[in-house]
């Protein structure tokens, strides 16, 4: 299951998810600090590991 990392367009909160597609589709995320549902998706799916140097 990947997990997506949000940050909190209200309080700015940084928070990660493990969630399914099926889940992340219905756009139901939530900053556990507020309970906003504005949040934005930071990265999409970070349990992809790449040995890329940047
Ligand atoms: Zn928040």
């Amino acid at each position: 299951m990947p997990t997506y990392e949000f940050e909190c367009k209200k309080c700015g909160h940084k928070f990660n998810l493990l969630e399914t597609i099926k889940e992340h589709d219905k756009h139901g995320e939530k900053c556990p600090q507020c309970a906003s549902a504005e949040v934005k998706n930071l990265v999409s799916a970070v349990t992809v590991k790449t040995s890329r140097k940047s």
